[in-house]
Parts: structure tokens; sequence; C-alpha cells
């Protein structure tokens, strides 16, 4: 059996209809160098989406692919659940000096999900422990946390969410950047509010959402004022997306936890890390018996070479300068996308950093735009992947300068084929 033949009989593909899956080309990715996939017919990609929103440093580099195999020499994974090691130790100093002020514990996980779900597990449980039931969380509207039931609990995008309503708990749902929505919502209910949980400046899965500038500082003095802990979900966010190191920085807040995945390991391995403060960590502090222990933990819990690739990933931002150089490039994405915003087909450009929605005017919802933008951009030497109809691009921060230009070039080009057959108001065929 070929390999497409395959992958058609035995995978399951995520946030994928499987039968459109197997009616269309199938790539297969064989290599990758840089911030260029290669496939199994050797025909190149720029990776336009950085494999889904995590690779920082491009694919195969040198300083993080002798990280990982310096650690195989020694072990590949060692448990986190009563014993320690090297990596898992100087990489939570690290993401400690890194993160904001305050931030000086570190629990690791190994996906987004698995982060939001322990920043929860934890406010709650902090909580309880201090003999106050505070049950209840605030998200917001169109908020993406991850994939699991507690952070689709949290989450509030209709289309992946709401067929599993009955199974989730309750929340309170803020509009998105509306801090008198906010007060209202926590002045509504005092004491009964564990946590705010939020994507800080940006959220990514809702279609690249901005909020007004100072909004997340608001809502931390909110969170202040009434005694409730803020969540910073900076799992799409983190390590450079927004042109600083984490989102939070730009206005200045350091939240009670924080949530990392993604980039954390340069978009190498599965990682991810909840940090909170020493006061939430006190909480937890007790005599064996007073079972104030943080029941929770994952067998791949800080694998030792996904700590090494993020140790190697910290290290290359500072040798080469990741976010300095990120600042220009940010500047020219900028002005590259003035044109594609331009476009009739296009409603709205957003952007923050290198994070980028491109809103597509309404199109009928079968002419199914987004994706086929996707497919001709594919035809054209570059991988993208739409939230609906906002195409999305999110490319590694080194992606060179002739590159990006490469990219955004091959998007207008990919948005005008796509949608010359779609007008808008008229049905494709
Ligand atoms: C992707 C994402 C998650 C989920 O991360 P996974 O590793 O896919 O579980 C959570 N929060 C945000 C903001 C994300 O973008």
């Amino acid at each position: 059996m070929d390999l497409v033949t395959a992958d058609r009989t035995h995978l399951w593909h995520p946030f994928t209809q499987q039968r459109g899956w197997t009616e269309e080309d199938t790539v297969v990715v064989e290599r990758a160098e840089g911030t260029t996939l290669v496939d199994a017919e050797g025909r190149s990609y720029i990776d336009g989406v950085s494999s889904l929103w995590c690779n920082v440093h491009g694919h195969a580099h040198p300083r993080i692919d002798a990280a990982v195999r310096a650690q195989l020499e020694k072990v590949a994974h060692s448990t986190m659940l009563g014993l320690t090691h090297r990596p898992a130790i100087e990489l939570s100093r690290r993401l400690a000096e890194l993160a904001p002020a305050g931030l000086t514990r570190v629990f690791y996980s190994d996906s987004g999900s698995t982060a939001t779900e322990i920043a929860l597990k934890m406010a709650y449980q902090y909580w309880r422990q201090r003999d106050e039931d505070r049950r209840r969380f605030v998200c917001l509207r169109m908020a993406y946390h991850g994939d699991t039931i507690g952070s689709v609990s949290v989450g509030g995008i209709e289309l992946f969410h709401s067929l599993y309503r009955p199974l989730l708990f309750e929340t309170l749902r803020a509009e998105p950047g509306d801090v008198a929505d906010m007060e209202r919502l926590l002045s509504e209910h005092p004491g009964e509010v564990a946590a705010v949980i939020l994507e800080p400046l940006v959220q990514g899965a809702a279609g690249m959402l901005m909020h007004p500038h100072g909004y997340l500082r608001a809502v931390r003095a909110l969170c202040d004022r009434h005694g409730v802990l803020l969540i910073a979900d900076e799992v799409a966010t983190g390590f450079g997306r927004t042109g600083r190191m984490f989102a939070c920085e730009h206005e200045g807040v350091a939240p009670d936890l924080m949530c990392l995945a993604k980039g954390i390991t340069g978009g190498y391995l599965p990682l991810a890390a909840t940090l909170t403060t020493e006061r939430i960590y006190e909480g937890f502090l007790g005599r064996f018996d007073e079972f104030r222990t943080f029941f929770h933990g994952h067998t791949y819990t800080g694998n030792p070479l996904a700590c090494a690739a993020a140790l190697a990933s910290l290290d290359v931002f500072r040798e080469e300068q990741t976010l300095e150089a990120l600042a220009p490039k940010i500047d020219l994405l900028g002005e590259l996308l003035e044109p594609v915003a331009a476009r009739a087909a296009v409603r709205e450009v957003r952007r923050r950093g290198f994070m980028v929605g491109i809103e597509l005017a309404k199109f009928p919802l079968e002419a199914r735009v987004g994706h086929r933008v996707t497919l001709e951009a594919r035809r054209r030497g570059a991988i993208i992947r739409p939230l609906g109809d906002v195409v999305v691009l999110m490319p590694p921060l080194a992606i060179t300068e002739a590159d990006l230009r490469r990219l955004v070039r091959i998007t207008g080009e990919a948005i005008d084929a796509a949608t010359a057959a779609a007008e808008p108001g008229r049905l494709a065929a």
C-alpha cells in the first residue's frame, strides 16, 4: 500500500472533515529546513503558519538539533513524579527569569490544553484551600484555550464548542475588549469567581481578534480590585509572536498564572508549562495528611528531550537576537499587507506582530473560499491554514525578508484565484 492510501485507510486527522480529506491531494511532509517544508515528491513550500503556530527559529536548526541529540545520548525520558532532571530544572529557572515579575514556579505538562486545564484546577484548588468556594470562571466570548473538556468549558467558539455544551462546566462570558462588561460580571458575582482566563492581546483561534490597547491592563486592575486571579493563556502569543517575548509585556501586566506551550520548544517537541506565583504555590503547602497536594501530572510531563529543545531555543533567542531582528520584519509585514487589505475580496486585515488574520469578504459558506485559498497557496509554494474565512499568516520568527515577501505575494495571488471563482454574493460552481 502506498503512503497516501495507507493514510486514507488508517488515519483520522485533527479538525478535519475526513470525507473532503480523502478526495483531495495529500501533501506528505518528508523533511524541512529553515522555514521551508519539503514533501515526498520533492516540492518545497514556505511554512506560512509555523507548523500550526509553533515553529520559531526554523526547522532543523543546528543549535536545537544538537541539543536534542546530546540529550538523547543521556536519557530520552524520565519521570518528574518523585524524580527530577537537569533540563527540567534549568528550564524552570530560565522561564522564571524571562516571565513577567512574580511568576517563579513552573509546572510542566505537554500541550496548550493541559497547560490551561492545570491553571484552572490550580486556581480552583487554591481558593478551596483558603475555604472559599469560588467555582466560577470568567472567560471571553470567542475564546480558545484547547480541546480537552476543561479548556473547552472556558472556550467560546460556537463551531468548535457548542456541541459539547452539555458536558461542560458553566462559565461567565465577557465581551472581548469591553472593560465595562468585565466590571459588570465581576461586580455581579462577588466571592464566586476563581479566575478570569484570557488570551492576552490577540484571540488567535477566534480569527485573530485584537483587543483594544489597555484592555489587558484594565482587566488586571479589575481582578485585583475584586480579589480574582488572572490566567493569561500565552500558548499562541508567547515566545516572540507579538514582537515581545510575552504579550503581557506590552501592557506591563503580570498574571497570577501563565500558560505556555506551542513556541516553547521552538516548535520541536510537545512541551507546556503553567507558571505561577509563590503566593499560589504556598497555598498548596501543608502536612502530608492535610491533602493540599496538587493531584495532577501527565506521564510525559517535563520530558527531558523537550526541555533540552526549549533551553536551546532560548539560547537561540539570545544568540541570534531573534526579537531585535524581528522588529523590522514586523514593519515590513505591515507594509506588504497593505495591498492585500485593499482588495475587494478582503474585508479586513488584523495583525499584531507576526500574527495575521486576513478576513475575506462574505462568500457563501459552501464556496469554502478560506479552504480554496489554502489550496491555491499550496500550488504556488506556501502552506497556510485558514480559520473559516480568515486566512491566517503566522510565519516562523526566523523567516527571511525575501521569503516574507514571497509568502505575502503568494497569499495575495491565492486570494485572487480562489475568490475570482466565487464572487461575493454569487455562488461558486
Ligand atoms: C493552540 C492553543 C491552545 C491549545 O494548545 P494545544 O497544544 O493544541 O493543546 C490553547 N490556547 C491557545 C491560546 C492556543 O492558541
